[in-house]
């Protein structure tokens, strides 16, 4: 069925997925907060990416490098001259607009275009205001998109650092110690997990362009001349990740950057797309970015960040291949993806909604759920023993059957019912098991109390 972002952004809110950010003081314009729900489904996400990109993987590693760095790391990166946005005001209706967004919503590559450039190109094309239909732009000026605060006790500009704007040169700047201390052989990769800050001008679309956001990069470091196969490689794993995750290849798309549009120091770049209700949006960002940050970064520190290949006995900078992805990002894709509403009995106008979210990204594994009160403290034991290895809810008001839409709407693929002949009473034996009631058949089974953990572990299995 057809979804929207209203229905998605009133489940978030209604269900305790996302809210809006310093909500009772009036917000904080594009900020969200993960409910107990979002943060349970988030870390999710963010432990299935782990797991395939550092436990599974025979050439990662992981790091958790610090969100304010040296300074200088931003001169050398660039992002200190370069990382801006081409800023350009509505003179009629004082909207805010990125020059490039404007030129690539109107299906042209803003990317490697100068700002004389794009103003051609928006007045050749005729490019009008989104917002009012005016053509009358003010000039493009650049607007730095990194966030600055101070470090000390004095406020001047001695002491500003920066928020970082991506986790990738933290990455950079320990390559030489990870590879020292772990004494890795080339090829291997570093992965990490960790907010970055980006000052954007245009926000919005719920959590898929936000200010304070969490990204999920790997760095992989590999022999000159290898890095185009590796290239593939990681592209390939990108896309397969996502599909063991449920989301159809029918709503991705590869879309390989042209050679005008690519940085001057990358060999290739591929970004994967996801259908969302809003259009077609970057998810995956992949890119060869040969030796230009080692490259940058030895140049600027003084210190070797040549790799001494015990092979070939020849020294070199690393090439580098980085898939960088945006946790927030990802999971609103995931949250679109298993929106569904289903009509149960058109005859009773009975729909319902659920979410056909994978079982390992589903906040809760389980709800168990006592057919009468008097069962409860059957239900309470089985509750605390799972809950020993998963996120487990629990709920014992209202009819079995609005139970189960509950758990439905949020995702839950297992419901686990505790009734009369799971206990006994004087004239039947206990039977020890439970209904096992499946959130995508809607089918159920009776299972075995001391079943269930391996039940359950099989089903969040990718
Ligand atoms: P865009 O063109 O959408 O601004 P970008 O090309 O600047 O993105 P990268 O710098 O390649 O993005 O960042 C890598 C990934 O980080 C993106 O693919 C995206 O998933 C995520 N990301 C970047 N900016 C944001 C943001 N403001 N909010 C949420 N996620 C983001």
């Amino acid at each position: 069925s057809a979804k929207t972002m209203d229905q998605i952004v009133a489940l978030c809110k209604n269900r305790g997925f996302v809210y809006p950010g310093s909500e009772i003081y009036g917000g904080l314009a594009n900020s969200w907060d993960y409910g107990p729900l979002g943060v349970e489904f988030k870390n999710n996400v963010k432990k299935a990416w782990w797991k395939k990109f550092v436990q599974e993987s025979k050439y990662n590693v992981g790091l958790d490098s610090a969100i304010l760095m040296n300074p200088q790391t931003w001169v050398t990166s660039g992002h200190v001259g370069g990382f801006s946005d081409p800023l350009m005001d509505c003179r009629d209706c004082h909207a805010r607009h990125r020059a490039d967004k404007l030129i690539e919503d109107a299906g042209g590559h803003a990317e490697g275009m100068s700002f004389d450039e794009m103003t051609e190109y928006i007045r050749e094309h005729g490019i009008a205001c989104p917002e009012c239909g005016s053509k009358n732009f003010t000039d493009i000026r650049k607007f730095n998109l990194m966030f600055k605060t101070f470090m000390g006790v004095t406020e001047d500009a001695k002491n500003e650092v920066y928020l970082r704007p991506e986790t990738a040169q933290g990455i950079f700047v320990n390559y030489a110690n990870i590879q020292r201390t772990t004494r890795r052989k080339l090829p291997f990769g570093v992965c990490q997990i960790g907010k970055s800050f980006r000052n954007e001008i245009t926000p919005g679309n719920f959590i898929f362009r936000i200010r304070e956001f969490e990204q999920m990069e790997c760095e992989f470091f590999c022999k000159p001349d290898t890095d185009l196969d590796w290239f593939y490689y990681w592209k390939d794993y990108c896309k397969n990740f996502l599909l063991s995750l449920g989301m159809k290849e029918e709503n991705m798309r590869l879309r390989d950057h042209e050679k005008e549009e690519l940085s001057f120091y990358s060999k290739a770049t591929t970004d994967i797309e996801y259908l969302f209700p809003f259009g077609w949006g970057e998810l995956w960002g992949i890119a060869d970015r040969t030796n230009y940050d080692l490259g940058r970064h030895q140049e600027a520190s003084g210190k070797s960040l040549e790799y001494f290949d015990p092979e070939t006995n020849e020294r070199y900078i690393p090439y580098v291949v980085e898939p960088s992805l945006g946790a927030d990002r990802v999971a609103l894709a995931f949250l679109c993806e298993a929106y569904d509403e289903e009509v149960v009995d058109a005859g009773k106008n009975d729909t319902r909604v659920v979410m056909r979210l994978h079982p390992a990204l589903a906040p809760f594994k389980a709800c168990v759920l006592p057919l009468s009160k008097k069962l409860a403290p059957k239900a309470e034991e089985v509750r605390a023993e799972l809950a020993k290895y998963f996120m487990v809810d629990y709920d014992e008001t209202g009819s079995i059957g609005k139970r189960y839409r509950r758990q439905d709407e949020i995702g839950t693929p297992l419901c686990i019912t505790i009734d009369f002949e799971t206990v006994g009473d004087d004239k039947t034996a206990a039977d020890g098991c439970v209904t096992v009631r499946d959130r995508d058949t809607m089918q159920q089974e009776r299972v075995k109390i001391e079943d269930l953990r391996a039940y359950i572990e099989k089903k969040i299995e990718f």
